[in-house]
């Protein structure tokens, strides 16, 4: 496959072409490297779920599926190139690229450091368009990216760390960020639902953060990984007694669950006051009964990733506390197979891409 040809930087990734289509060599131009942009040779490109979401159309309508498709947002490099007014970044440099690469920087949002939530939307890493809504953007499985140094993360990691640090860019901001809001700390009984690549960052986040950490898993098979992770309690979710005894006794419970499940079950572990809040997109829509909220004064809540700033605080966070995110190296020729043991709950606990070697 061969993108329309256009000036730039000629690149090449693995996309995929429709929904149900294996990934294939991708050859592609990036931008030239503008005065405020990097060019990132990418060395590890994180695969999350919301990539298989994306690639096999499980997100639309509501989020449109473009192809041919460079999925991943989970990215780390390095710098070998900075345009002429570059400030943050120099040559040689180790950057980080999330889920967007801009956004409209005026409204309140962007003014605010939470570009995420940008009122015009912002431009996502892939399946999306540059601020022009026209050029396409290509994501992580790919050996470049040019990216405007305001939307690129400063990554300070020894080199034997850096695959472990890809997932950070999504799978660490996205469980950093509502852990923090909802002031999970010590005295905080705290339940990571789905231990996944973004559950795997939940427990280590949380109990860096001082919580008392249980995790709800549909997995028995992953309690002594639980455990290694730092968690204090395991909770199989589908074991009816289990459950039962774990009414009413968590303050926050973080729900990153891919697949479709009952809210009602999960709102049921709360205590009074406590909170939920959803991270996981599963593709259908799930009944809510508000006898699951208003019982016990419940609050239930949703969080999209986190802004530059913040992901640059948990990104510095992550270095202090030793945290990385525990990783399958694989080559492109596996993303397929790396897709369908997502699915199935089998990855331990996320699959990066080995992109340096590809
Ligand atoms: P993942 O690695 O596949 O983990 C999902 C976990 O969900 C699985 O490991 C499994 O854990 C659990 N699970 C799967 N099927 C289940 C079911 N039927 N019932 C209950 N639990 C089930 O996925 P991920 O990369 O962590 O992403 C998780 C979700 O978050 C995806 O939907 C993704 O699109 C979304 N996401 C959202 C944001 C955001 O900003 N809000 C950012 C990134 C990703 P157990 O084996 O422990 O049960
Ligand atoms: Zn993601
Ligand atoms: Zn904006």
């Amino acid at each position: 496959m061969t993108a329309p040809a256009a000036e730039g930087i000629a690149t090449r990734g693995f996309a995929v072409k429709a929904a149900d289509a294996a990934f294939e060599p991708f050859e592609f131009q990036r931008r030239d490297v503008g005065p405020k942009d990097i060019l990132i040779d990418i060395f590890y490109a994180g695969i999350c779920h919301s990539d298989i979401h994306q690639a096999r159309a499980e997100w639309e309508p509501m989020v449109p599926s473009l192809y041919p498709m460079v999925p991943g947002h989970e990215i780390v490099g390095r710098v070998v190139k900075v345009g002429s007014e570059v400030s943050k970044f120099k040559e040689g440099d180790i950057a980080g690229i999330g889920c967007f690469v801009d956004s409209c920087r005026q409204c309140g949002a962007c003014h605010a450091g939470i570009e995420q939530y940008c009122i015009k939307g912002s431009a996502q890493t892939y399946n999306s368009t540059e601020m022009d809504r026209v050029t396409p953007t290509y994501g992580g499985y790919s050996k470049h990216y040019v990216v405007d140094e305001s939307y690129a993360l400063n990554v300070k990691a020894p080199d034997a760390d850096l695959p472990g640090v890809a997932p950070l860019l999504c799978a660490g901001i996205t469980t950093y960020s509502p852990l923090k809001r909802w002031g999970v700390g010590p005295g905080k009984k705290v339940a990571i639902a789905g231990l996944g690549g973004l559950g795997h960052m939940g427990v280590k986040l949380a109990v860096a953060m001082g919580a008392d950490v249980t995790v709800l898993s549909t997995s028995p098979s992953k309690e002594d990984d639980a455990k290694k992770l730092g968690a204090h309690k395991f909770v199989n979710i589908r074991d009816d007694a289990a459950r039962a005894a774990a009414t009413g006794s968590f303050d926050f419970i973080l729900d990153t669950i891919s697949a479709n499940h009952d809210y009602n079950t999960y709102l049921s572990l709360l205590c009074l006051n406590g909170v939920m809040v959803i991270v996981g997109v599963p593709t259908e829509p799930a009944p809510l009964n508000a006898f699951s909220l208003i019982g016990g004064n419940k609050v239930l809540a949703g969080s999209l990733i986190g802004g530059i700033p913040e992901t640059q605080e948990m990104l510095d966070f992550c270095a202090r506390h030793a945290i990385t995110s525990d990783v399958e190296l694989i080559k492109p020729d596996y993303i397929d197979t790396a897709y369908d043991r997502t699915v199935k709950a089998d990855v331990r606990y996320r699959f990066v891409i080995d992109m340096k070697n590809a």
